[in-house]
């Protein structure tokens, strides 16, 4: 609680000072980012934030976890098997714009039009959302968490890396030719937003490569009638968002990587042969002593 609190508070003043900066070079919150990197990230990592609970540190607190991967490789599935085995919240910044397109506020016409074309978001307006989000949650007593969907630019990583210690980050690999299906074959119930998949992934494998196969994750019955797709699950913005995939989020899995958090998982196929492997990969016993697993 009290982590999150100093989290939350921290990312605030890194957005304020963002913030600060992009009004006072009178630029449109929309506008792309033309502040140097160099110096820009020292302000907007505040100069009074302490460290949250170094490597090494990690009793009191509950794990905090990043998850990577391009659209459509499935972030948002196992974040949240994760999240419920582990007892964190699984806090999806997607879901977070979803949630502010539909509330029809001030931002979401701007936000509309970027999601749409499958851009992304400033930061300072999706560390604003992810600060929210953790207030809310430190008011209800959640510790810990897994990110989904950020960092996604280096940027917010930096952000990020200022104000807590980030004990793992996830990067969950498919093969590109699976990734495109599976964003066009998602759907969302949306009535509890349970996330499923029609798409029947089956690559044979050429040359004495490997193959690869996905069932469909079909729906209960009680959601099969309430399914909707993503706006931006089109196959022209999909193809938008995995190139500034590529381009903005590729090094972030770098800056992980130089700071020994990355873990690297490929997908084996589905989940019933993933998910094992998964745990298997985390060191996490699926069943009774969850907290000795998570730490
Ligand atoms: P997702 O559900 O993770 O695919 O996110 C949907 C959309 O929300 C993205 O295509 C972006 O427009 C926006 N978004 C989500 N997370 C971020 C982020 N960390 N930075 C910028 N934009 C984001």
């Amino acid at each position: 609680m009290a982590a999150l609190r100093r989290l939350v508070s921290a990312v605030r003043a890194s957005s304020a000072s963002l913030h600060h900066r992009t009004s006072a070079c009178s630029r449109s919150l929309y506008s792309p980012p033309t502040l140097d990197p160099q110096t820009d990230l020292k302000a907007a990592a505040a100069p009074d934030l302490q460290p949250l609970h170094r490597r090494g540190d990690p009793k009191g607190r509950n794990v905090q976890w990043v998850f990577l991967g391009c659209p459509g490789v499935g972030k948002g599935t196992y974040a949240s098997r994760l999240s419920a085995l582990l007892g964190v919240p699984h806090i999806a910044t997607g879901d977070l714009v979803r949630d502010e397109l539909a509330s029809s506020g001030p931002l979401s016409f701007q936000l509309s039009e970027i999601v749409n074309q499958g851009k992304l978001v400033p930061d300072e307006t999706i560390i604003d959302l992810l600060s929210k989000r953790l207030e809310a949650g430190g008011i209800k007593g959640e510790t810990g968490f897994i990110l989904d969907g950020f960092p996604r630019t280096v940027r917010q990583a930096e952000i990020l890396e200022g104000v807590t210690d980030i004990d793992l980050v996830v990067n969950l690999k498919l093969r590109e030719d699976a990734l495109l299906a599976k964003c066009l074959g998602r759907r969302i119930c949306s009535e509890c937003g349970k996330n499923y998949n029609i798409a029947c992934i089956d690559i044979k494998g050429e040359d004495g490569g490997p193959g690869m196969y996905m069932p469909p994750l079909l729906p209960p019955p009680h959601c099969a009638t309430k399914l909707i797709t993503r706006s931006d699950d089109t196959e022209e913005v999909v193809k938008e968002r995995l190139s500034i995939y590529n381009k903005m989020t590729k090094p972030v899995e770098e800056f992980y990587r130089a700071r020994g958090k990355l873990l690297e998982f490929d997908l084996p196929g589905g989940i019933r042969e993933s998910w094992p492997k998964l745990l298997q990969a985390l060191n996490i016993e699926d069943g009774d002593d969850k907290r000795s697993a998570a730490v």
